[in-house]
């Protein structure tokens, strides 16, 4: 079944999902498979708090196996394929999402909690869109020619050019935020670029990676060309990132598993590209345009129940329109209808899983033990993960509330005197991913913008990725950029090629 309307409420579990749901497997070359350790864990609804199913524990052997049949694949009929081909074939895969996509989209809400809406439009659709937009790089990649001054021996000239050429097996782990397009930002550049792929999805959320890895095979792409192993991060992960055969790793998750990663990756002189953890600002100058504030509140801070890397969760609001902007954002927090994903009604949905929701109540417990005012303090449903949103204020520079991600439906917000004021307060954290200004000054604008240190600047916006615009961090957030074309070269090696002739 096609994708349902995003904003229609689900009345029932299509088939599909309930039989996906009684024996979920691992995807390694051309089938599912148990674990080898037979073992299996539980994935749980997290609008319930209920056992959702079960899927295999995999371990060392099963990534042995499975980067051994991305192997192969990459040497291969992967390797065989025209560029073309794999465009075709990546094009196939996106129709296949569209054409499965309310089958998704209702897993994907029931494993990770989110919205049906989100799920339809973030998960599904904008998946889609992304093998389509990568596909059209697999036929555009290209070397240069190079004119080189190498003088010996007499006689001989020289002509040189670059190959750009796939780096082999990929590594991807991903997190559990938004499981199936993580899973895309990083499957769709390594087929791009002819590379193959294991996937290691996060516990929490495997079953639309498991999904996602059957379509790609229904699509024609060949077996072995990606792979899915189930397992948790430090039993799975942890082999997947030592594993000799692997030559490149493609992270999104935590600051802590991403510095892991990044020594492991170095020890071997893998590749790696790290999407790591963020606390974003959003400036909001005293010009700025009133009409956004909402939007500002309901899509930069509690977009997914707060659960994205770039949330807005610090807001400095500069000091002419703090009362203003307390009041629209206190009463967007306040408004937010608290209940389960698949009523796209509901803006704040479960976060994904016990102890997440155990973390993001400790941030707020201990926000009000440090002294800051929670203005809201909203009840939940007793059943499933559910954390009310939050808004703090009268919270300084050096709390926890202001420094430690929380990932979570929580937001500070907190007045400046002047616009250098709001960008040092803006800049006064270890993490460097996303950050926003809100103003119609458009000296200000070019003012200010080079003066945040973030991989992603909005402005009079926030939190609103695109393929085709760079994505990443600095300082503790991470390194690398993924999106747009520059995210290939992650996936490509550089080969010199230099021709001598007479
Ligand atoms: P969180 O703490 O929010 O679960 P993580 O960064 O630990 O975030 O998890 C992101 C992804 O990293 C998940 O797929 C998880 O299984 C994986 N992971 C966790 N620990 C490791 C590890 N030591 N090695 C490789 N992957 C890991």
């Amino acid at each position: 079944m096609r994708i349902a309307p995003p904003d229609s409420a689900v009345s029932e579990i299509l088939p599909a999902v309930a039989e996906f749901l009684n024996a979920p497997r691992m995807q390694i070359g051309p089938a599912g498979c148990a674990a080898a350790s037979g073992q299996s864990f539980a994935v749980y609804n997290p609008a319930t708090g209920a056992e959702l199913a079960r899927v295999p524990a995999g371990g060392a052997e099963d990534v042995d196996r499975a980067v051994r049949a991305a192997q192969a694949a990459f040497e291969g009929p992967w390797s065989q394929m025209l560029p073309a081909q794999r465009q075709g074939l990546m094009l196939r895969l996106a129709d296949l999402i569209e054409q499965n996509g309310e089958e998704l989209a209702q897993l994907e809400t029931l494993e990770q909690g989110k919205s049906i809406m989100l799920s339809r439009l973030i998960e599904v659709q904008a998946s889609a869109e992304y093998f389509r937009y990568m596909a059209g790089w697999a036929t555009k990649i290209e070397g240069a020619t190079l004119d080189v001054s190498i003088p010996i021996p007499p006689g001989m000239r020289y002509q040189a050019y670059t190959r750009k050429e796939p780096v082999g097996v990929v590594a991807a782990i991903t997190p559990w935020n938004f499981p199936l397009n993580m899973a895309a930002w990083k499957i769709a550049p390594a087929l791009a670029t002819g590379c193959t792929v294991v996937l290691k999805p996060a516990e929490e959320t495997p079953l639309t990676s498991i999904r996602l890895a059957q379509l790609a095979l229904e699509a024609g792409i060949p077996e072995g060309v990606v792979n899915v192993v189930t397992g948790l991060g430090h039993e799975a992960g942890a082999a997947l990132v030592a594993h000799p055969g692997v030559a490149k790793i493609a992270f999104t998750g935590s600051t802590e598993t991403g510095k892991l990663i990044g020594i492991q990756a170095m020890k071997d002189m893998k590749r790696a590209t790290l999407e790591l953890g963020g606390k974003a600002p959003m400036v909001m100058f005293d010009d700025m345009d009133l009409d956004l504030l909402g939007a500002a509140a309901g899509i930069g801070t509690f977009f997914n129940s707060g659960q994205t890397c770039c949330s807005g969760g610090r807001i400095y609001v500069q000091k002419g329109i703090y009362d203003k902007a307390l009041e629209v954002i206190a009463g967007v927090t306040r408004s937010l209808a608290v209940g389960p994903g698949m009523d796209p009604a509901n803006q704040i949905n479960p976060v994904v899983s016990a102890r997440h929701q155990a973390h993001v109540r400790a941030c707020i417990a201990r926000g009000i033990e440090d002294g800051a005012t929670p203005l809201i303090g909203a009840s939940t449903p007793a059943q499933g993960f559910y954390v009310a949103p939050e808004l703090f204020t009268g919270v300084r520079q050096d709390m926890a509330l202001m420094q430690e991600e929380i990932f979570g439906p929580v937001v500070t917000v907190t007045p400046f005197d002047d616009p250098d004021e709001g960008i040092a307060l803006a800049n006064d954290s270890r993490y460097g991913l996303g950050a926003s200004i809100w103003t119609t000054d458009l000296n200000k604008m070019m003012r200010y913008v080079p003066k945040l240190r973030a991989g992603v600047v909005w402005v009079n916006s926030h939190n609103i990725p695109d393929q085709n615009l760079p994505f990443g961090g600095v300082k503790q957030s991470g390194i690398g950029r993924e999106h747009g074309r520059g995210a290939l070269d992650n996936y490509l090696e550089t080969k010199s090629v230099c021709v001598a002739y007479r």
